[in-house]
């Protein structure tokens, strides 16, 4: 006999309900009896706590964010219960060979009882345990359209059968080549369609939590994994890519940013990355090209927008460049980057009255970058305004900031530091 401990999060709606408690136990007892006697896997609460979902309730995804959040899971699955209504079709969320889910019991398609509550619990379980969507027409717990808790078609059985075991706290690491093969062998005889292959998914997640905690080898390897399950995924060829951009490995980086937008040109961050990668090979023009798309699909992407303006004006396009900068300072008013580039730009075109008030902006919206008043010494120097220049390096020596040491010898050069 499998043993699976839950702990089960129920929200404020549901503790709402009377009896609330009495109905959670007995919705997962029914479905605890089902999968122990299709399965040999019996379900067994370890505890119930309570949680809040607030308004992300109304949406299994966001919920389920929300309850992985708040709620450590100290069992082998965590499973949040609520009585929101659904804003969509969907009345759960399990995560493809993960170990939480989210259940929803007041959905218009399942006023309160234990029989609605428990089909959605059983399929959310059997997400866990690898199962997936079956092809539309199979009467399934895993059909898209819902089934009875205890309609199990083959290729479920079988799966189930196959990932009893399986070590919820190790994650999709914890299924090995075996398992994965006999996974996959079984999704290849058929599986609701227009879905992403759910092993593929969970490896690429599980690629995106290492590079969270900065695992980047390990990140690669899980992305590779997830490609190795379905090479058509455009979003892994984008996270290699930019897991070898960070290592530096620019030739490898292209290449897979390109492959990337080649199977889907809107993947996010991909156009945007494969400029920058671009733009550190020395290749501006192409960088530009890569860089414009990224604007087309994405405007408000500011570190795009700020690397063109840059490459315009290396190439000497001055006017192009600055009003790149200034569409990124409109789009990003509270942002002093943008206004700090803005104003580098407008210094280098020779607009030194328009370059101080975005340099001032940049100053005023981070008072402690140096970067912002080291800009504007440099520009009222090469516009002339040494008096100017002066107060400015007094103002930044009081607030700690240092001023580089050719930069005040020029200055001096031009004019004495008053009541020197
Ligand atoms: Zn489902």
């Amino acid at each position: 006999m499998r043993v699976i401990t839950l702990r089960i999060a129920a929200d404020e709606s549901y503790r709402a309900q009377a009896g609330w408690e009495h109905t959670l136990r007995q919705t997962v007892r029914t479905v605890s009896d089902i999968y122990e006697r299709q399965f040999q896997i019996r379900l067994e609460i370890g505890d119930i706590v309570p949680w809040t979902s607030g308004q992300d309730g109304f949406d299994p995804r966001r919920a389920l964010d929300r309850l992985i959040s708040q709620v450590p899971n100290g069992a082998d699955v965590l499973v949040g219960f609520s009585y929101k209504k659904c804003v969509q079709l969907k009345r759960g969320l399990g995560l493809s060979f993960g170990d939480t889910a989210f259940v929803m019991t007041g959905c218009p398609r399942t006023p309160w009882s234990v029989e609605a509550a428990d089909a959605i619990l059983s399929h959310e379980l059997g997400h866990l345990l690898g199962a997936f969507h079956v092809p539309a027409g199979t009467r399934s717990v895993m059909a898209v359209a819902g089934g009875a808790a205890d309609d199990f078609d083959s290729q479920t059985t079988r799966v189930i059968q196959l990932m009893r075991l399986r070590d919820f706290r190790q994650g999709v690491a914890g299924i090995d080549a075996e398992m994965r093969k006999h996974w996959r062998s079984i999704y290849a005889e058929g599986h609701a369609e227009r879905e992403a292959n759910p092993l593929a998914t969970a490896l690429r997640n599980a690629g995106l939590d290492h590079e969270r905690r900065g695992a980047l080898d390990a990140a690669s390897a899980s992305y590779r994994e997830a490609l190795d399950v379905d090479p058509s995924l455009a979003r892994p060829h984008a996270d290699l890519g930019r897991i070898l951009a960070a290592q530096g490995r620019l030739d490898d980086a292209a290449k897979d940013l390109r492959r990337s937008i080649e199977l889907d040109s809107l993947t996010p961050g991909a156009y945007s990355d494969l400029g920058l990668v671009l733009a550190r090979m020395g290749r501006a023009d192409e960088a530009i090209e890569a860089l414009r798309e990224a604007l087309r699909i994405e405007p408000v992407d500011l570190r795009s927008r700020l690397l063109l303006a840059h490459l315009l004006a290396e190439q000497g396009k001055a006017d192009q460049a600055i009003s790149e900068a200034r569409f990124a300072a409109r789009t990003h008013p509270q942002v002093a980057e943008a206004h700090l580039h803005l104003g580098l730009l407008l210094t280098h075109g020779g607009q030194t009255d328009q370059a101080v008030a975005a340099l001032r902006q940049a100053s005023s919206l981070a008072p402690g970058h140096a970067g912002a008043r080291v800009a504007l010494v440099r520009t009222f120097y090469l516009g002339g305004r040494y008096r100017d220049a002066w107060t400015e390096v007094e103002r930044a020596r009081s607030a700690g900031q240092s001023i580089p040491a050719h930069l005040l010898r020029d200055l001096a050069a031009r004019m004495p530091e008053p009541g020197k």
